[in-house]
């Protein structure tokens, strides 16, 4: 037997009183494995239990506690629905109880306990009424008038079998033996400038709290505390790239400045002459750049990526260009030959759609660095695939790419500039927090001589209207998307609704006008038949099932409707959108929606309102949170248990400078100052530590 009295912050929590082996393995469900794990799982909310009070004086409506005893006890349904009817006196009067679904208490309850309870008044038939209270049962030895005081209950992640209260309990017991175990992580002096409390109260007060303020001060000190681990780890990392490897600075001179822009056909906006001073300051160092470019569609990313990528190729480095689909590899390649016509820049597509002879062409040319720039797909990626002199790594919407096969074409070369495209705007916290490791450029503004886009959302019954509307702007001569974005990649729904609804509208609402269908399971010879088509206009209207195929620049297509609008992120519709409004002519957005959720449809108003994805992009993190406004979840993503990236946008700045300092100063966190955090690091983000640890 293991002595009880003896627990530390690694005993297994199955050691801690009143847990035990089945209990542990469904702590281990959550994540708590240690004592010190348990210590650290925190409430997401709380529930106020207010002090006692008479029963003779419930007022309806509130929210109250009383301390009675049972003194009638009624089962009634079947067992698996079975509701428990309890009657409650106490000197004063007598409440109903009633716990639906819960056959777990016919044998709990019993006439003659003690309960306290917690709830909301209802009235009953003749006395007041309590529906799915919470209650303690107390059977003799407890006093229900123990510490009874208004209070706040934690609430905790649970499961099924492991249900709040019990960890409440559990925590509580834990606490009042290791909580002098729980270390200072900060320096002093830094815990003092920020006026935070020490690390023990927060983690005591954040579990039992006495007023509300506590939870406020302890929530500030918790979150504070994970934003500045997760900053160090960034920081860390960044910091390591930037001291242990070097890469060949590329000066843009004056000169090849001035040739490049020659060849652009249009003057760069402010934006992107703010993008382009930024990546050419960085391309000029003998550190790897690593740089995000984020810009709304149609901003113009790829103009100052072909900048980054011709000052490269003037100091004689090749340039890597990776696409997530073969259409917007494809596209990038006939756009940027039209921008090198007559230049001496020699240039590839890679595809795996290319037949093998061609593929090994491309790899033997650029091995030979007989080729400047290769534009390409995952293809790129290929073992085959040798750059004898890498300068830069262009990548088209990052967040389609994972972050192993960005390592894995970094490593092609030695240490290449890296610069990153994305055209989902990211709200600056976001960008901070997933991208704390790549400097960030935003091109702010679209070029001039866009035409309006106009968006109207369209209710139940109303989708008539938007083919009538398909139907007129066909008639004069412009085009038009029905689209069916994939909520995730695998779903095979969208196809089957697309290619349906495609055939029902070329017989029905749409006939008459020329119909094409694109969708991500077509073979790429049968995609590029069918964009060739609509872009040349031998098409009037494209039903499309994924985002990314319609990653497409078709100026005469003016008009997208978007069915089952309310499906989809609000970046996603807006990304989505940016496909209209590329030419001269207005264009309109028509979302089509039957939902009557008043909050779906608010969200979709937001997008009738603005057309800054900025907003947009904010909006969608406020109502959906970060996995979904990145589109796909990351890998690496940081969870936070108390940290709010909308709320505590402060604290993370906060902890962001703290972290730069602490890392300038000591990189290898070794100053005993740092010992805390630097287990605390090992603990959370041990991808980091072979970082530090090197001697
Ligand atoms: P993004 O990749 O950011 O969505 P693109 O680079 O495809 O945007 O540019 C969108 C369109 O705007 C393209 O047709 C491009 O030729 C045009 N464009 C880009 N920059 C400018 C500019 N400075 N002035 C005028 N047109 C521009
Ligand atoms: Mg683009």
């Amino acid at each position: 037997m293991r002595d009880m009295d003896a627990l530390d912050l690694a005993t297994p929590v199955q050691y801690v009183r009143g847990v035990g082996p089945a209990r542990a393995a469904e702590f281990a469900t959550l994540g708590v494995r240690t004592v010190g794990e348990l210590v650290e799982h925190f409430p997401f909310r709380y529930e106020l239990a207010p002090k006692s009070q008479p029963i003779g004086t419930l007022t309806l409506g509130e929210t109250a506690t009383v301390v009675g005893d049972i003194t009638d006890v009624r089962l009634r349904g079947s067992p698996g629905h079975r509701t428990v009817t309890a009657r409650v006196e106490d000197a004063t009067g007598r409440a109903r109880v009633v716990w639906f679904n819960a056959a777990y208490l016919a044998d709990r309850i019993r006439v003659g306990q003690s309960i306290r309870l917690t709830g909301k008044v209802d009235v009953g038939r003749q006395y007041a009424q309590f529906k799915n209270p919470r209650f303690a049962l107390f059977d003799g030895n407890d006093d229900p008038l123990e510490n009874d005081a208004d209070r706040f209950e934690p609430v905790y992640p649970a499961t099924g079998k492991l249900p709040s209260r019990q960890i409440a309990r559990v925590i509580r017991v834990a606490l009042t033996e290791v909580a002098e175990q729980i270390q200072e992580s900060l320096p002093e002096s830094l815990r003092v400038r920020r006026t935070l409390p020490p690390r023990r109260t927060a983690v005591e007060r954040y579990h039992q709290p006495t007023r509300s303020e506590d939870v406020d001060v302890a929530r500030r000190r918790l979150a504070y505390d994970e934003f500045l681990l997760m900053q160090l780890a960034v920081q860390l990392r960044r910091h390591q790239a930037a001291t242990a490897t070097t890469a060949t600075p590329v000066v843009i001179t004056p000169r090849v400045d001035e040739r490049i822009r020659a060849r652009l056909p249009f003057a760069l906006t402010p934006g992107q002459n703010r993008a382009v001073v930024e990546i050419a300051a960085d391309l000029a160092q003998s550190r790897p750049m690593n740089r995000l470019l984020q810009a709304d569609v149609g901003a113009g990313k790829t103009a100052v990526a072909v900048y980054a990528a011709l000052g490269t190729i003037a100091a004689r480095r090749q340039v890597a260009l990776l696409a997530p689909t073969e259409i917007l590899a494809e596209q990038h390649y006939a756009k940027v030959s039209r921008y090198l016509a007559g230049s001496r820049v020699r240039l590839a597509l890679l595809t795996g759609g290319l037949a093998k002879r061609h593929r090994e062409e491309v790899y033997a040319q650029a091995s030979r660095h007989e080729l400047d720039l290769v534009i390409g797909t995952h293809a790129l990626l290929e073992q085959g695939m040798q750059f004898p002199a890498l300068g830069l790594v262009i990548i088209d919407e990052q967040h389609r790419f994972g972050v192993e096969q960005r390592g894995r074409l970094r490593a092609k070369g030695e240490s290449p500039h890296y610069l990153v495209l994305t055209a989902t705007p990211i709200p600056r916290t976001l960008a901070m927090t997933f991208f704390g490791d790549l400097n960030v450029s935003t091109i702010d503004g679209l070029p001039p001589g866009r035409p309006s886009v106009e968006t109207r959302l369209l209710g139940p019954g109303e989708i008539g209207r938007a083919w009538s509307f398909v139907r007129q702007r066909v008639q004069g001569g412009e085009q038009a998307f029905v689209v069916y974005p994939l909520v995730e990649e695998s779903e095979k729904l969208p196809l089957k609704a697309a290619s349906e609804q495609m055939e029902h509208l070329a017989r029905e609402a749409l006939s008459g006008c020329r119909l094409g269908l694109l969708h991500g399971q077509m073979r790429s010879a049968q995609k590029d038949a069918v964009m060739e088509q609509f872009r040349a206009a031998a098409l009037d209207v494209l039903v499309a099932t994924t985002v990314v195929e319609v990653g497409i620049d078709v100026p005469n297509a003016t008009v997208m409707v978007i069915e089952h609008a309310e499906r989809y992120g609000l970046s996603q519709l807006h990304q989505l959108r940016g496909r209209i409004g590329r030419g001269t002519r207005p264009s309109y957005c028509l979302l089509c929606s039957d939902t009557d959720n008043e909050e779906s449809l608010a969200r979709l108003r937001v997008l009738c309102q603005t057309r800054d994805g900025f907003r947009i992009a904010e909006e969608d993190l406020r109502l959906r949170g970060p996995g979904e406004v990145l589109g796909t979840r990351q890998h690496g993503m940081p969870v936070f248990q108390v940290a709010d990236l909308l709320n505590d946008l402060d604290l993370l700045q906060a902890a962001r400078d703290d972290a730069a300092a602490i890392v300038a100063r000591d990189p290898r966190l070794s100053e005993p100052d740092h010992r805390v955090l630097r287990e605390m690091l090992r603990a959370r983000y041990a991808d980091v530590m072979p970082l530090i640890d090197v001697a």
